[in-house]
């Protein structure tokens, strides 16, 4: 993608944007014989998208916003639903460990009854 040159004010506008506080020329006619990032061109992070790139206008800076908001807004309804299936998990789990409890409950009742029966099937053989 060819980049974008922009003017005196765009750059100000820029410079806000990303909330910078070198001088963005500077940094640009430097270039390579920048030690820090040993890049050819100084290109900042877009806060908005994450990814580096210049703003594409200042008052549009990312392209990518509505990618990014979409993406953001699909992920909150993914987890709004992740959610919902974890309440209904936990629900069906709780209902499942009811029956489980009561089932155990009458078996144990059963077994109690089978025991007394042994018992005095074993005291009506003595
Ligand atoms: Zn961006």
């Amino acid at each position: 993608m060819a980049e974008l040159r922009p003017s005196q004010s765009e750059r100000k506008l820029i410079q806000e944007f990303f909330g910078l506080t070198m001088d963005v020329d500077r940094t640009r006619e430097k270039g390579g014989s920048n030690p820090q990032d040993g890049q050819e061109r100084f290109v900042p992070t877009c806060p908005i998208c994450g990814d580096k790139h210049w703003p594409h206008h200042p008052l549009a800076p990312c392209f990518n916003a509505k990618k990014v908001k979409e993406r953001v807004k699909a992920e909150a309804a993914a987890k709004v639903l992740a959610e919902k299936q974890a309440r209904i998990d936990a629900k069906l789990q709780a209902k499942e460990q009811a029956h489980a409890e009561k089932l155990a409950k009458i078996e144990a009742k059963e077994q109690e009854k089978a025991d007394k029966q042994a018992y005095y099937e074993a005291i009506k053989k003595a």
